[in-house]
């Protein structure tokens, strides 16, 4: 069930609040509500659905120092390859179809440009009503696709936490607001990740390697395979590694160097905008995620990140920046990874302005 993390009072049965009525808590899942079964037919858990998932896993050669390590095996999981370019089309299907569900009509989201997309695809899809926060900043294309599903755009100017704070207070006058960083409703899309690498692999990887902003994906991922571990589907889990852009690293910063590294985590400019996230919400629980998996996080230097993009292209993978930042991040981690090494690649390039 769904409580919240700081008074443990349960998700009220109606409305949409996006924080705890009583207590301005964070709402989470007490205990994991994923689907184990990964077969084709019953891979989507919600109802609502655009045909997400079920991306490709692709292999390839990485030589993390030329000449000087022999090449790792690393499986590329294509989640750029979902209905609207991103992995977030796991986590709106979840999310949209809980706000069907209670009736919603009418919804405001805020984003650096995929999961509001994202969300805007999945609401025209179950005829809701979207408008969605999005700071100037964010790339032309992005914001042609917002609008071509029918979603009302607002653009705020500054940094990406000043269309949060927009839409916050929106919410606070009234409208439903469907973030998918506060509400949990997306983590059990994400998670479908897990057994579905569980699938293609013919078991679990050994390390799992993906880019965190809010670090929704990394945290569904790693409740997916604990639940596969619990239900004894895999015999371990794998090593988790989040990647973020050293430009707005406050995962890295606080895995570092504890609660004082959020001192000094800035909220640099980034090529990297999908992960430029100053204050993850849920940065503790991924965290502890993370270091209990015997994992890491990488934080990768705004001149390596174009780099990464092209190096992956020319395998043909061709990502967005913000995907791209692994590519970097392997060479960091590569004395630490275990294998089969499955890298997330989270987003399209062909909606990126860069
Ligand atoms: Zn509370």
């Amino acid at each position: 069930m769904i409580l919240c993390t700081n008074c443990h009072r349960p998700y009220p049965e109606t409305g949409i609040p996006y924080k705890c009525p009583a207590c301005g808590g964070l709402f989470d899942y007490d205990s994991f509500p994923i689907s184990l079964d990964a077969s084709p037919s019953d891979r989507h858990i919600s109802p609502l659905t655009l045909g997400e998932g079920n991306t490709p896993l692709v292999w390839s050669d990485f030589t993390p120092i030329p000449g000087q390590r022999s090449s790792v095996k690393i499986a590329f999981k294509c989640e750029y390859q979902n209905p609207t370019g991103s992995f977030k089309d796991r986590g709106s299907a979840t999310l949209v179809e809980f706000l069907r569900s209670r009736g919603v009509t009418e919804a405001i989201e805020d984003s650096s440009g995929n999961a509001g997309a994202s969300f805007a695809a999945y609401a025209a899809r179950a005829g809701i009503k979207a408008t969605v926060y999005v700071p100037e900043s964010a790339s032309g294309p992005k914001r042609r696709q917002i609008e071509a599903y029918g979603a009302e755009i607002i653009a705020v100017t500054g940094p990406r936490s000043n269309a949060a704070d927009a839409v916050r207070r929106a919410a606070d006058k009234g409208a439903v607001y469907a973030s998918h960083a506060y509400l949990p409703f997306n983590l059990p899309g994400y998670a479908t990740i897990a057994s579905e690498i569980v699938e293609q692999l013919g078991g679990a990887p050994g390390s799992f390697i993906c880019p965190a902003g809010q670090g929704g994906l990394l945290l569904g991922a790693a409740r997916g395979f604990a639940a596969l571990h619990a239900a004894g589907v895999i015999p371990h889990t794998p090593k988790l590694f989040g990647v973020q852009a050293l430009a707005c690293a406050p995962l890295w910063a606080l895995a570092k160097y504890g609660p004082a590294g959020l001192g000094f985590a800035a909220e640099g400019p980034t090529l990297a905008e999908g992960v430029r996230v100053r204050l993850p919400l849920r940065g503790d629980a991924i965290v502890r995620a993370v270091e209990a998996s015997g994992g890491a996080f990488a934080a990768v230097a705004e001149e390596d990140i174009l780099p990464g993009r092209d190096a992956l292209a020319r395998q043909g993978f061709y990502v967005e920046a913000t995907s791209a930042i692994v590519w970097n991040a392997l060479a960091q981690l590569a004395n630490q990874l275990v294998e089969p090494v499955v890298v997330v690649l989270t987003g399209s390039g062909l909606k990126s302005n860069q």
